[in-house]
C-alpha cells in the first residue's frame, strides 16, 4: 500500500490543500482581523478613557489615578494642559519629559479624544494610547489611557496557533481519508492487474474472477471488458492451437519428407518422414547447415540455387552403399517469405528408391529381350543369305535350311508371346476373368497335353488329385499356363526313364500344385535365381530345348497375382519340386 504512488499523491495534494488554506487564512488573518483587533482595542481603550475622564470630572481632579488605572486595566497618565505630566499610574510623572508633542495630546486639545499607537518612550514597548479632554475647557487635564498593543497581537498569534492546530488536524484526516480512497480504489485496480498479469502469463482464465464481479463497482466496466478481451484470446489461441496441432498432424502424416529451410540452408523443421528417409534424427537436423548432414555437391549446388530459381528445382542422390542403397529426390521450392519477414524454402524429400530399381529392371529387360531376339533373328538372316547364295538351288541342302528358319522362327513366336504374358501380368492387377473353380479338372486337362510328349521321351507321368474339389478364385487360362511351363519343365529336364508327380491337395486353407520330378534338378546356387527373367541354368541345353527363360517367371507373377506362392526345392541329378500355393474359396 506504501508504494502505492496513488497514496502518496492523494497525500501531496492533500498537504498542498492544508497549506495552502494556512497560507490563505495567514493572510485573511493578518490583512483584515489583524486591523479589526487594532480598531476593537482602540474603541475598548476609548471607551475606558471615556469613563476614566468622566470619573476625573465628577470627583472635581481628586481621583486615585492607581485606582483607575486598575479598573481600567490600562496605564493612566494624567498631563496638564501645557504639556506636563502630572501622574502616571505605570512611572513617576515628575520625572518624564513634556507631552505636548505627543500626537493624541494634541489631537485631544483640539478635538477632545486623540489617538496613537507608537513605541513608548517611557515603558520602551508598543503602545496603544487614547487621549481625552474637554477641548472647550482651559483647566480640565487630559487623561491618556494606553495599553501595549501585544494584547492585539497575543490574540492574533493564539488565533494562528489555532489555525496551525486546524491545519494538522486537516492533514491527519485528509491522510486517513486518502488511505480509505487509495484501499478502495486500489482494491479493483489490483485485481485487474492480477488478472492483465495472469493473462500475460498465459492464464487466459484468470479474467473468471473479474467477471464475478463485474456486476458492479466504477470499474465493472473494464473488468468486464478484460473479461471478454480474455475470452476472446482464449477462443482465439484455442483456434490457434487447434490449427497448429492439424498442420503438424498433417506434417508428421505425409509420407514424403519435408524440411524447411532458411536463406543460409540452415533446417528450421522436419518431418517424421524426413528424418526416416534421410536417416538422420530431427535433433541432428534442425539448427544446423543442411550441407552439414548432408555432403552430396547436388544438396549443395541446390541450396545454392535457391535464392535465383523461380520455379521448383530438385535433385537426386543415393544415400547408402550396397543392398541398402536408396535414391532420394529432394525438390525445392523457391523462397517464400514468412509472417515475420524470414525468407524459407520448402525441400521436399521422395524415396525414389522403387521407381529406380523399376526403371533398372525395365532397362535390363529391353536389352535381354533385345539379346534374345537378335540370336533366333541373326540365324535366320545368316540362313535367308545362304540360301539367296545358291543353296536355294540344292534340292538336298535346303530342306535343313529352311528347317532351321522355321525352328529359329517358332522360337521367335514363343519369345515375343512369353514377353507378352510377362508384361501383361506384370502390369496392371484388375483382373476380372477370375472365376470359382475346382483345381483337379484344370491341373489334370493340362496334363493331359503332355501325355504323348512324356511317352515319346519315355518319362512317365503320375497324376494324384485331391480327394475332394479344390475350390479357388483363379484366372483359368493364366493358372492353366502357370502349370503347362512347370509340367514342360519337369518333362523337358527328365531324362528317359525318369518320371513326373503332379499333385494338388489341401492343407490349412491353401492348395497345393506341386511338380516333381527325378530330372537332372538345379544347382543349389542356381535355385534361387530360376524365377528371374531369362535366366537359365545351362542356356545352350535351354535353347535347344526350346526354352525362352521366361517360364518361371511367368509362374512366379501367376501365383502372386492370385495371392499365393511358388516354392522350389532340387537336388543336382536328384530332381526338382515346384509347388504352387493358392488360397482356397
Ligand atoms: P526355360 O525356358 O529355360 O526352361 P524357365 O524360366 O522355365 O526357362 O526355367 C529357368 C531355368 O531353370 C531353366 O533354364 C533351367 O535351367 C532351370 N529349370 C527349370 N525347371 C527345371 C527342372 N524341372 N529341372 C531342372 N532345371 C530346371
Amino acid at each position: 500500500m506504501l508504494r502505492s504512488r496513488l497514496l502518496w499523491r492523494l497525500l501531496a495534494v492533500n498537504t498542498v490543500a492544508v497549506l495552502a488554506f494556512v497560507a490563505v487564512s495567514q493572510a485573511y488573518i493578518d490583512w483584515s482581523l489583524r486591523q479589526t483587533l487594532r480598531d476593537e482595542a482602540m474603541a475598548d481603550l476609548k471607551s475606558r478613557a471615556r469613563l476614566a475622564f468622566m470619573a476625573l470630572r465628577q470627583a472635581g481632579g481628586q481621583i486615585d489615578l492607581e485606582e483607575v488605572g486598575r479598573q481600567a486595566d490600562a496605564r493612566v497618565t494624567l498631563i496638564r494642559r501645557d504639556g506636563m505630566v502630572l501622574a502616571d499610574t505605570d512611572a513617576d510623572g515628575r520625572a518624564m519629559e513634556s507631552h505636548l508633542q505627543r500626537p493624541e495630546i494634541q489631537e485631544a486639545l483640539v478635538r477632545g479624544v486623540g489617538l496613537d499607537t507608537r513605541v513608548s518612550q517611557t515603558l520602551r514597548r508598543e503602545m496603544d494610547y487614547v487621549a481625552v479632554t474637554d477641548p472647550r475647557d482651559s483647566q480640565t487635564p487630559v487623561l491618556r489611557v494606553a495599553r501595549p498593543t501585544e494584547v492585539t497581537n497575543a490574540r492574533l498569534s493564539a488565533m494562528r496557533q489555532g489555525l496551525l492546530a486546524i491545519a494538522g488536524a486537516l492533514l491527519i484526516v485528509g491522510s486517513g481519508l486518502a488511505l480509505l480512497a487509495t484501499r478502495l480504489i486500489r482494491s479493483p485496480i489490483d485485481r485487474l492487474r492480477e488478472a492483465a498479469e495472469g493473462m500475460t502469463e498465459g492464464r487466459l482464465d484468470a479474467t473468471d474472477s473479474a467477471a464475478v464481479r463485474a456486476a458492479g463497482g466504477d470499474f465493472g466496466e473494464l473488468e468486464a471488458a478484460l473479461y471478454s478481451v480474455g475470452v476472446q484470446m482464449r477462443q482465439r489461441v484455442n483456434e490457434l492451437e487447434g490449427q497448429s496441432r492439424e498442420l503438424a498432424s498433417i506434417m508428421e502424416n505425409v509420407s514424403d519428407g519435408l524440411l524447411l529451410v532458411d536463406a543460409k540452408g540452415d533446417v528450421a523443421l522436419v518431418n517424421r518422414a524426413a528424418t526416416r528417409l534421410l536417416g538422420l534424427s530431427a535433433a541432428q537436423l534442425e539448427g544446423k547447415p543442411l550441407w552439414q548432414n548432408l555432403r552430396h555437391p547436388e544438396v549443395h549446388d541446390l541450396l545454392n540455387t535457391l535464392r535465383e530459381v523461380d520455379g521448383p528445382s530438385s535433385v537426386k542422390l543415393e544415400l547408402g552403399a550396397g543392398a541398402s542403397t536408396r535414391t532420394l529426390e529432394i525438390v525445392a521450392t523457391p523462397m517464400f517469405e514468412t509472417a515475420e519477414g524470414e525468407k524459407r524454402s520448402v525441400l521436399l524429400v521422395r524415396d525414389r528408391t522403387e521407381d529406380r530399381r523399376l526403371e533398372q529392371m525395365r532397362r535390363d529387360f529391353v536389352a535381354d529381350v533385345s539379346h534374345e531376339l537378335k540370336t533366333p533373328l541373326t540365324s535366320i538372316k545368316a540362313y535367308v543369305e545362304t540360301l539367296l547364295d545358291g543353296a536355294m538351288d540344292d534340292v538336298e541342302a535346303r530342306g535343313p535350311f529352311l528347317e532351321k528358319i522355321r525352328n529359329n522362327a517358332e522360337r521367335l513366336t514363343k519369345l515375343v508371346s512369353d514377353i507378352l504374358d510377362i508384361s501383361r501380368l506384370e502390369g496392371s492387377p484388375t483382373d476380372d476373368a477370375r472365376q470359382r473353380m475346382d483345381l483337379n479338372p484344370l491341373v489334370e486337362r493340362v496334363l493331359a497335353q503332355f501325355k504323348e510328349r512324356a511317352e515319346r521321351r519315355r518319362v512317365t507321368l503320375e497324376w494324384l488329385a485331391a480327394p475332394s474339389p479344390a475350390f479357388a478364385v483363379v484366372n483359368d487360362e493364366d493358372l492353366s499356363e502357370a502349370v503347362e511351363n512347370l509340367i514342360d519343365n519337369a518333362v523337358k529336364y527328365t531324362p528317359e526313364g525318369g518320371k513326373v508327380t503332379v499333385t494338388v491337395s489341401t492343407a490349412d486353407g491353401l492348395h497345393e500344385i506341386a511338380v516333381a520330378d527325378t530330372g537332372i534338378g538345379i544347382p543349389r546356387e542356381s535355385l534361387p535365381r530360376v524365377f528371374e527373367r531369362f535366366y537359365r541354368v545351362d542356356k545352350a541345353r535351354s535353347r535347344a530345348l526350346g526354352g525362352t527363360g521366361l517360364g518361371l517367371s511367368i509362374v512366379k507373377h501367376v501365383a502372386l497375382r492370385h495371392g499365393g506362392r511358388i516354392e522350389a526345392e532340387s537336388e543336382v541329378g536328384k530332381g526338382s519340386l515346384f509347388r504352387i500355393s493358392l488360397p482356397a474359396a
